[in-house]
């Protein structure tokens, strides 16, 4: 570390003067575990989450002597076509090298992964910026080995050790790198849920899979040192990570000190990030070609791989092919369970009518309850999207029995479907005689609002209708009532 020299009293005087204004200036790093079967060099599984520590290991995995590497061509081709999603430009030869350093999570005493000749190099991704439509430039994207998993046992006042398990060791990682050009914590968001969306419909990501994407942040305010914010594991985790760090950075500025040049942990618990050691240099790690694998081939097989439909073209394909608007395409989309949820329902008829219903009512009562969509019964919903349909059930009507059915799922209770919850709940639309005798009623017991009514005061019906709206708990259809309401007034007028 070289020392931090003395204050420069009048750049930080101007510094500190610009801070409100400042943009601030963000790259990422993002690791993303590949779904692959088995390991990157070895043919342990890869399933292991559910499994005791240490019981998918092999001589390999576990870095002993004597034991090599033997390359998993699934995770390679998985590499590729994240490459070719991110428009980038793909290597003639890709070379693994040995990154050493020595940790307990890493037996072999360095990492295999990618240095100077990395799979690809120069892409893209294209994302809803804090200014409208923004293209993020993608520096590099490569293959590593995830190390093995520490765990840090005890508390401040019990004896602390750490256990390490190996389970993890080995797992393909693909490495994305974008130059700094995201200027918000938001942005940065959006851009990983784009390359986790853009992942997910390559179908080489399970991100729902804890500790599936970890990401670092390099961050700086323009004029002062960049600083690298490490290991954030959560989408959540990298708004919350540089939210805290500008404003740490920030007020380091303010105080007419320098920000330091380092490595910082994010606390997820505390989110708050914490100084952990002085940044490495490259050199540090004595980068050398590993030895026991052959560079691999990749320009030719890259343009053999097909691309499924991504994000972006099924978006527009929504709307051309189901009349829905961008808002909804954009929603829909940037899931893929979530789009396929949308296609079958879409597939029945009454596409616009699925799109409003997926898109706005069922996700806030999905998130409302932080449940997932791959829960929701597609029959079910699909019955209850016919019942609205055929105006069966009023809008009002129809979100009380998704409520509800909702509710039992999450209660992990036989679900009942929609038409039977409306019987039970007597939800069902109220039509005709049903509602005249609460017509009557209501038009006997509010002599007040009936005087206003004839006296020419539009607003008095409004109320009236709100009247028996609440007496048949929503399942009268606002426009049906407004018509009986008018010609029970005539009729008793007369
Ligand atoms: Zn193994």
């Amino acid at each position: 570390m070289t020392a931090i020299s003395g204050p420069k009293a009048d750049g930080n005087s101007l510094k500190a003067a610009n801070v409100g204004r400042e943009t601030v200036i963000i790259g990422l790093e993002v690791h993303c575990q590949l779904n692959t079967a088995s390991k990157l060099f070895c043919g342990c599984s890869t399933g292991y989450r559910d499994d005791p520590p240490n019981t998918h290991v092999c001589p390999t995995c576990l870095g002993l002597p004597g034991s090599l590497p033997a390359m998993n061509r699934r995770a390679v081709e998985y590499a590729l076509r994240v490459a070719k999603a991110l428009n980038c430009q793909v290597a003639e030869e890709a070379e693994f090298a040995r990154k050493n350093y020595f940790y307990p999570d890493l037996p072999k005493g360095f990492q295999i992964t990618m240095y100077n000749r990395p799979l690809a190099e120069r892409g893209y991704l294209d994302i809803e910026g804090d200014e409208g439509e923004k293209r993020v430039r993608i520096t590099r994207v490569h293959l590593e080995e995830d190390p093995g998993r520490l765990v840090h046992m005890g508390t401040p006042d019990r004896p602390r050790y750490t256990l390490v398990d190996y389970n993890r060791s080995g797992i393909p990682l693909i490495e994305i790198v974008t130059e700094p050009d995201l200027r918000s914590p938001k942005e940065a968001r959006r851009l990983l849920n784009g390359l986790r969306t853009t992942l997910e419909y390559l179908g080489v990501f399970d991100g729902d899979q804890e500790g599936a994407l970890r990401v670092d942040a390099n961050i700086s305010i323009p004029g002062s040192e960049r600083v690298e914010v490490k290991n954030i594991s959560s989408y959540r985790g990298v708004e919350k990570a540089l939210t805290f760090e500008i404003t740490r950075q920030k007020g380091v500025i303010r105080r007419g000190l320098k920000v330091k040049r380092e490595t910082r942990h994010f606390v997820e618990a505390r989110g708050v990030t914490t100084s952990a050691r002085s940044k490495e240099q490259e050199h540090d790690y004595r980068y050398f070609t590993e030895p026991d694998l052959r560079p691999l081939q990749v320009r030719d097989w890259v343009e053999e791989i097909a691309l499924p439909e991504l994000p972006a073209a099924r978006r527009e394909r929504f709307m051309d092919q189901y009349g829905i608007s961008p808002e909804h395409a954009r929603t829909l989309c940037g899931e893929l369970r979530l789009a396929d949820f949308f296609e079958q329902m879409a597939e029945c008829g009454a596409p616009l009518l699925a799109a409003t219903w997926v898109a706005d009512t069922l996700q806030g009562e999905l998130n409302y309850r932080e449940m997932e969509i791959r829960k929701v019964p597609p029959a079910h919903f699909r019955e209850l999207l016919g019942l609205v349909d055929r105006k069966e059930l009023t809008d009002k009507a129809a979100v009380e029995v998704l409520r509800l059915m909702l509710d039992q799922c999450v209660a992990g209770e036989d679900v009942q479907t929609p038409a039977r919850i409306m019987e039970i709940n007597a939800l069902g639309k109220t039509t005709g005689d049903a509602f005249t005798g609460v017509v009557r009623e209501v038009i006997a017991e509010c002599a007040d609002a009936v005087r206003d009514y004839r006296a020419g005061r539009g607003e008095a019906l409004n109320f009236l209708v709100g009247q028996v709206m609440k007496r048949t708990r929503g399942c009268a259809d606002p426009k049906e009532l407004t018509r009986i309401l008018r010609e029970e007034l005539a009729q008793q007028g007369s």
